[in-house]
Formats: C-alpha cells, sequence, structure tokens
C-alpha cells in the first residue's frame, strides 16, 4: 500500500518535472536581442552572453562603437563600485519576456513537410461549406452563399499565387446588416470550421498612429495573438473589423477628421497587402517589446456595420431614378419596399461617407436580413449550439426533460424582436425566465419534466411541471 503512494508520488514529481522542462524548452521560440528587442528572423545572428542574454550583430556593433568613441574607463567601473550597490543582473531581465511575447521559429523545410500544412484541401468547396454554415447560422441565405464562394476564391487565391502569373483579386469582404442579426457569428462559424485564426476588432477603436487608442495595424498583432505568435498560420487568418460604418466620412465638416476617413485610408495598405511591423503580445510598439513582420497579401479582411440610415439613401437614389424620363412611376415608390437594403451599390455607400479606394478593396459586398419573429423562433432550437439546447441538456443531468410549447416560443421571439438588438436579446430573455427553474427543480427530486408555457412567458400563469410517474401537470408551482 505505502509503495504505491510513492510510486504515484514519484509518478507525479516525474510529471511535474516533465513540465517544468517543457516551460523552459525555449528551442521552439526564436531568440530575442537584449537590446532592440528584434527577434532572430529580423535582427539575424544572435550572439550569446553568459546568463542567458543575447544581443544581435547590430546592437553589439553599436555597442562597441560607442564604447570606443567615449573616453570611459569601463574596467573601473565595477572596481569603484560602493559595497552596498551591486550591477543589476541583465541575465534575470532577459528572462522576463512574457510567453506571449515570444514568436514562434520558422519551422525548416523538412519538418513544414511533415507536418500537416493548411492546403486547399482543407478548405471545403462553397457548396459543402454553405451546408456547414446552415448548420450553426439561420436564414441570411445570400450571406452564406456569397460567403461560401469568396472564402473558397480567397484560399483558391492564397494557394494558386505560386504557380502563375494570372492575378485573382482578392476577395476582403463588406457585409452591411442591423445589429444581432449574425455578422460577427457568420465570422466566427466560418473561421471555426476552416480552422484558422480570426481576430475581431471594432473600427470604433482604432485610430491613425500617433493618436490615442489602438493604432490600425493592431489588429494584426491580435490575429498573431489568435495564431499563437505563429507568423505563417496568421497570414492566412481572417481579420473582422465590426462597425465599419462608424468610420464614415462625417459630412459638411470642416475640420480635420480623425476618427473616419483618415482611419479608412489608414487601412488601404492593410487590405490591399503589405508587410506590417507588429509587436508580439502587446497593441503597441514600445521599447520593451519584440517585433515581427506579418504579410497581410493572404490575411481575409471582413468588415461589418449596420450602417443606419443607409436604406434612406437607398430610396432616395431609387425614387429619383424612377421619377425621371418616359416610364416614370410615382416618386415615393419605393418607400415602402421591404428588403431596401438588398438593393445597396458601392454609390450609396460612398454618399453614407466611405472613401472609394476603401470600398475598392472590399470587393465582396453582401447583406442580412434583419430576423423575422419565425426566425428568432428557430434561431432559439435549430443551430446545433441553440439555447434551448443547451439548457435542456443542462437539466438532463439532473435527470429532468425540458420542453418549450410553440406559444412559448413564439412568446419570447416576439419579447426579443421588441427590444431591437437582433438575436443578441434572446439569451438575455431565456436566462430571465430559466432562472427560478435552474433554482427551484433540484430542490425537489421528485420533478420528472418542465413544460414551459405561453402563460408562464407572458406572466400569466407558471410553467407546466410532471413529477416522475406522474401524467397530470402540477400547474403553477413556480409562478
Ligand atoms: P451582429 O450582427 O451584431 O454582429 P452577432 O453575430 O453578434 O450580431 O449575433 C449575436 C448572437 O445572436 C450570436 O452570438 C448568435 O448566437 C445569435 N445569432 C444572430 N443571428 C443568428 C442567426 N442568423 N442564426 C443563429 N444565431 C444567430
Amino acid at each position: 500500500m505505502s509503495e504505491d503512494k510513492i510510486d504515484k508520488t514519484t509518478d507525479v514529481l516525474t510529471d511535474e518535472s516533465a513540465n517544468n522542462q517543457k516551460k523552459d524548452d525555449s528551442s521552439e521560440y526564436e531568440k530575442v536581442c537584449f537590446m532592440c528587442r528584434r527577434p532572430e528572423s529580423k535582427a539575424g545572428r544572435m550572439i550569446g552572453l553568459p546568463g542567458g542574454i543575447n544581443i544581435c550583430t547590430d546592437c553589439m556593433q553599436k555597442s562597441f562603437d560607442t564604447m570606443n568613441n567615449g573616453n570611459m574607463d569601463y574596467s573601473s567601473l565595477m572596481n569603484n563600485l560602493p559595497p552596498n550597490v551591486s550591477m543589476i543582473d541583465l541575465s534575470s531581465l532577459q528572462n522576463q519576456i512574457p510567453q506571449n511575447q515570444r514568436v514562434k521559429k520558422a519551422k525548416p523545410k523538412e519538418e513544414k513537410k511533415q507536418e500537416k500544412t493548411f492546403s486547399l484541401d482543407d478548405i471545403p468547396a462553397p457548396h459543402i461549406l454553405k451546408e456547414m454554415l446552415d448548420q450553426y447560422v439561420i436564414g441570411q441565405e445570400k450571406a452564406k452563399k456569397v460567403m461560401s464562394v469568396a472564402v473558397y476564391n480567397h484560399y483558391k487565391r492564397v494557394f494558386a499565387q505560386k504557380e502563375d502569373d494570372v492575378e485573382i483579386e482578392k476577395s476582403n469582404m463588406l457585409m452591411i446588416g442591423p445589429t444581432g442579426s449574425g455578422k460577427t457569428y457568420l465570422v466566427q462559424t466560418l473561421a471555426k470550421l476552416l480552422d484558422v485564426p480570426l481576430a475581431l476588432t471594432d473600427a470604433t477603436s482604432l485610430t491613425e498612429a500617433g493618436y490615442i487608442g489602438d493604432d490600425i495595424e493592431s489588429v494584426v498583432s491580435k490575429l498573431l495573438a489568435a495564431a499563437d505568435n505563429d507568423v505563417e498560420r496568421a497570414q492566412h487568418g481572417i481579420i473582422f473589423i465590426d462597425e465599419i460604418d462608424k468610420i464614415a466620412k462625417k459630412k459638411n465638416t470642416n475640420q480635420r477628421d480623425v476618427s473616419g476617413e483618415a482611419v479608412q485610408q489608414g487601412m488601404l495598405k492593410l487590405l490591399e497587402g503589405s508587410d506590417i511591423e507588429v509587436p508580439v503580445g502587446a497593441n503597441s510598439k514600445n521599447a520593451m517589446v519584440p517585433l515581427t513582420t506579418v504579410n497581410t497579401r493572404n490575411i481575409l479582411f471582413i468588415c461589418g456595420g449596420a450602417f443606419p440610415d443607409l436604406t434612406e439613401i437607398i430610396k432616395e437614389r431609387l425614387n429619383k431614378k424612377s421619377a425621371m424620363g418616359f416610364q416614370s412611376d410615382l416618386k415615393d415608390k419605393y418607400d415602402k419596399e421591404p428588403n431596401l437594403l438588398s438593393k445597396v451599390t458601392t454609390e450609396d455607400l460612398r454618399t453614407f461617407g466611405m472613401v472609394p479606394e476603401f470600398l475598392g478593396r472590399l470587393p465582396v459586398l453582401f447583406t442580412l436580413e434583419s430576423l423575422t419573429e419565425e426566425m428568432m423562433v428557430e434561431i432559439l432550437k435549430e443551430p446545433k449550439n441553440a439555447i434551448l439546447k443547451q439548457y435542456k441538456k443542462l437539466l438532463a443531468m439532473d435527470e429532468v426533460k425540458l420542453e418549450f410549447n410553440e406559444g412559448a416560443l413564439h412568446a419570447i421571439a416576439k419579447l426579443a424582436l421588441e427590444k431591437k438588438t437582433g438575436a443578441r436579446a434572446l439569451r438575455a430573455i431565456i436566462e430571465d425566465f430559466m432562472l427560478d427553474i435552474m433554482y427551484e427543480i433540484p430542490k425537489d427530486d421528485n420533478i420528472g419534466e418542465v413544460v414551459i408555457t405561453q402563460e408562464y412567458i407572458e406572466h400569466k400563469g407558471g410553467p407546466q411541471i410532471f413529477l416522475r410517474g406522474q401524467e397530470i401537470p402540477q400547474l403553477g408551482v413556480l409562478s
């Protein structure tokens, strides 16, 4: 028995030491120059000094030059230190580089071949990708189709470019849709299905370099972090920039427009593809953070926004057109058109305040519909990780069956529509109603089934509770 115990403790010990070894094993990461903080891949060969310090040849040369030009007698420095003063232990500083600021070494060619590399075979054909998206995202058929094709073409372009000289245009996207209609969710699902790193960011937080806020290039830094500091993986990732409508050019202002047009201009190079120097493991460049270079040529940029009042611009354009010429129509023909947003053109977006060059770099333009009550109900129950499925699973662990009747689902959908925040409202509403249920049910072992009714949602009654082995519900127990 006691031997057994000893065995186990040694097991634990060896496990622990193995872990430590893993932590210490820095061979996977590049060396970083102690002085300029550039990694090996940028600064070139490193000179190793005692105590684990590395210095690049440039910095070493600079140090020698400074020493040679100065008249200081360095040798006397150490000897003249007062007894209670010691030199700083530089090696301890070197070891302080946090794990998230270390760049992974680029793999040597042979190793790369052995490891499964990302190839076009990993990208499903558009119809398969669309089917996969269908399992998560309700409605938005057009958007799913356009995205599947654009993504497929994008990755075809990524893999084709080395072979011939027909350049396929980059398929960065601009998606327009009301809040909570699934823009972010679509992109997140897409990245998950493709297994590529994804960085989400908000256009409102971006500013031109030099202003307070994240500078534009910080989005690439986020992507690098999402790719575990693996530059190669980051270079075929996806960057989603939400609330892009908030950086529209402001109309009728004479002042310099810091937040809008300048940011759009600043993003041009990024969208098109260029080498960006990004800080590793931090949002902004500073002297203490190592830098690395990421090329954005093969990064897929997706911009999204709700573009409020865009429908007014579209309506105005359409009405103007139809009221002109021989076949002129009623001036307000389009006033009641239900799906105006889908008629958007780049011309409308220019009127909205987007810069033409910016729009030119987002060639795939599509819209998402506002969610209807019917879609809300489906969102509640159909997707693979639907909210209802999650609650059912939670209660099933207590061996309690949870049901929602159709009336209840529609009542929840109606409440959500009133909030005007799209499907985002659903979870909050359900959570509110489920709180009592999740609190009360585990109290009583006899409860076998709960049915959420329309009356319960409308505060006119309680849920139906069935005891185990009992057919007749006990109404209103939790009301
Ligand atoms: P936005 O369009 O404002 O980016 P989100 O994508 O963040 O909206 O949507 C909020 C949440 O609502 C998502 O996390 C998702 O769970 C749900 N949702 C929104 N639209 C759909 C949809 N069409 N199908 C399934 N779930 C959706």
